[in-house]
């Protein structure tokens, strides 16, 4: 495996950052999970559009432009011979000293890894999956907007070690006022009263690309979807539930803190957008061999 750092190509033995890195110290830094379907990057230019948002957020020069960026991504796909995967680009603040002012790191760390995808398991999409909510509040967007995909995961982490524990294999999080905000990695979505409804930015969520897809997918099939809050309740009797991520794609929920939801099993509206997104898939984005 070839390993993008810092505006090389490096085996993965060799692919090493300082354990000075902010990145590593303090979290300092941000990230992108992308995915490539069939020799094309699903949605690159949206990915690279909240990757450099992410970093004016916080205040960090890149130091390299998105186009070349885009290059980077591609690259490391050639490099690798991937068509299918699925590519981790980290930017950290780069290496400093023991304190944490950004200003005493000079330099952004830049990585880009590209790996073969780890599929979920196609019971998953058939049977949908048990979820649960989880004590641990999604992080206050006054504190740390969810909307920067930051390398400070641990509020994330936290949630996964708690629905884990519970024996089960995703967390849904609550805004800090207890409305549903999102998965670990996933957005969420239900389907109640012939609406589907996902919560709005303005809960502190990410913007997931795959939700984004999903909201344009929804209004080209006519289907009526709404960003708004919505609570433990209105999902216990929405209809359907699935959740939305760049690995998992689109996958259905069956069962919520011990309720079903719906008749149990994935229901139409998820299965039409299941299908039309994985359509999507193999004609959107730039071409990895084209040149
Ligand atoms: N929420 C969080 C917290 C995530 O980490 C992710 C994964 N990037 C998502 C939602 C889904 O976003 P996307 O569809 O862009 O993968």
């Amino acid at each position: 495996m070839l390993i993008y750092l810092n505006g090389s190509f490096v085996a993965e033995e060799d692919a090493k950052v300082s354990v000075f890195d902010h990145g590593f110290l303090y979290g300092d830094g941000i990230f992108e999970g992308i995915r490539a379907y069939h020799g094309r990057v699903f949605k690159l230019e949206e990915h690279l559009k909240r990757l450099y948002e992410s970093a004016k957020s916080i205040n960090l020069t890149i130091g390299i432009a998105k186009e070349d960026m885009a290059e980077v991504v591609l690259e490391t796909l050639r490099k690798n011979d991937l068509k299918d995967a699925y590519i981790r680009l980290v930017v950290s603040r780069g290496k400093g000293d023991l304190g944490l002012d950004p200003n005493n790191c000079s330099k952004a760390t830049i990585i880009c890894i590209a790996a073969q995808i780890k599929l979920f398991e196609q019971t998953m999409y058939e049977q949908g999956l048990n979820v649960k909510t989880v004590a641990i509040r999604r992080n206050n967007p006054d504190s740390l907007n969810p909307r920067i995909k930051s390398l400070n995961y641990l509020n994330n982490v936290l949630a996964k070690i708690e629905c884990t524990q519970a024996g089960v294999i995703e967390a849904i999080m609550l805004t800090q006022d207890g409305y549903v905000a999102e998965g670990t990695a996933d957005n969420i979505f239900i389907y109640r009263n012939n609406v589907l409804l996902t919560p709005p930015l303005s809960a502190g969520i990410l913007e997931g690309i795959t939700r984004n897809t999903v909201i344009q997918l929804a209004q080209t099939l006519d289907i009526e979807v709404k960003e708004m809050l919505f609570t433990r309740h209105d999902m216990y009797t929405a209809d359907e539930c699935f959740l939305t991520g760049t690995a998992a794609e689109l996958i259905p929920v069956r069962n919520v803190d011990g309720r079903e939801i719906g008749l149990g099993k994935p229901g139409a509206i998820f299965k039409q957008l299941l299908k039309e997104f994985r359509t999507l898939t193999q004609v959107n984005g730039p071409e990895i061999f084209s040149m």
